[in-house]
């Protein structure tokens, strides 16, 4: 892990980008804390401007492409976004990842776009009353390829974050399972969804009472419209960032049981 967390990077394997905010399930523990977000739809002329503002510095080296969020079959216009993905990243392995629970409910336009893109459904198995294996005959009889994203959820793990911010930044960057997840969002390429969505945590804070403590640096993200080299993105996605002292490596939880989420702030803050 160490190795490859300063090892210099020659494209992006991931590229994370949140369609919506919000979600139908409400899982406890949730990485991008979609149950105490608000309803938000992402804007699909920025989607557009973003990606190729990303495709302008570092061309076609994204490899996959993931649209997710929260739960992004939520977005009326989600097949706009495809469109424009497969536009952009015409050689990227694009997939759509939901929870499920829309699929069998999604139009005849929502296959064709998806077949015609040739964008995937990747899904994650939750223990909820979902036949998940009639979910990708549906797919498949659709024309369009539909896999697992690992055997169903058990459980969660928690990476409290520590409001004061006193965490040794290399250290912590050094033991974290989130420094390849890069997350495109309103204009700015972040390293993490901790840092992406932190605006999320830092408004449920003021809603419960609390400060917002999580401030963004402005070394936590690069700025697209900076006239960005490959160079300028792949030395941001090779090391850490100020946000990396909010994340308490010392206290996680690696099996949080999967339920419901209390929708309160100290499921993710150590208050
Ligand atoms: S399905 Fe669960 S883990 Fe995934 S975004 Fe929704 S609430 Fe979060
Ligand atoms: S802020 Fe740093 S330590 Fe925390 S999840 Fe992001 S990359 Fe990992």
């Amino acid at each position: 892990m160490a190795a490859a967390a300063t090892m210099p990077r020659q494209f992006i394997e991931h590229l994370d980008y949140h369609v919506v905010d919000h979600c139908n399930l409400n899982c406890v523990c949730c990485s991008t804390y979609s149950p105490i977000a608000k309803e938000r739809f992402a804007d699909i002329s920025q989607f557009g401007d973003d990606l190729r503002l990303l495709q302008s510095a570092v061309g076609e080296n994204v490899l996959r492409l993931h649209l997710l969020g929260g739960e992004p079959l939520l977005h009326p216009e989600i097949e706009g976004f495809l469109v424009v993905a497969r536009e952009v990243f015409p050689g990227a392995r694009i997939d759509v990842t939901s929870n499920g629970v829309l699929v069998s409910k999604m139009p005849d336009s929502f296959w064709e776009t998806m077949r015609k893109c040739d964008i995937d459904l990747k899904y994650t198995r939750y223990p909820i009353s979902l036949d998940y294996d009639a979910m990708v005959e549906h797919a498949r009889e659709r024309g369009v390829f539909a896999y697992s994203a690992g055997d169903e959820i058990s459980c969660f793990r928690r990476i409290p974050l520590n409001p004061r911010g006193t965490s040794n930044v290399h250290q912590t960057y050094l033991r974290c399972p989130y420094i390849d997840c890069p997350q495109l969002r309103e204009g700015r390429l972040c390293r993490c969804p901790a840092s992406a969505y932190s605006d999320i945590l830092n408004d449920a804070m003021v809603e419960s009472g609390h400060i917002a403590r999580f401030k963004l640096n402005a070394a936590d993200c690069l700025e697209l419209h900076g006239g960005l080299s490959a160079q300028d993105v792949f030395d941001f996605l090779s090391r850490p960032i100020p946000f990396c002292q909010y994340c308490d490596m010392g206290k996680v939880d690696n099996a949080v049981p999967w339920g419901p989420s209390s929708r309160e702030i100290a499921e993710w803050v150590d208050l």
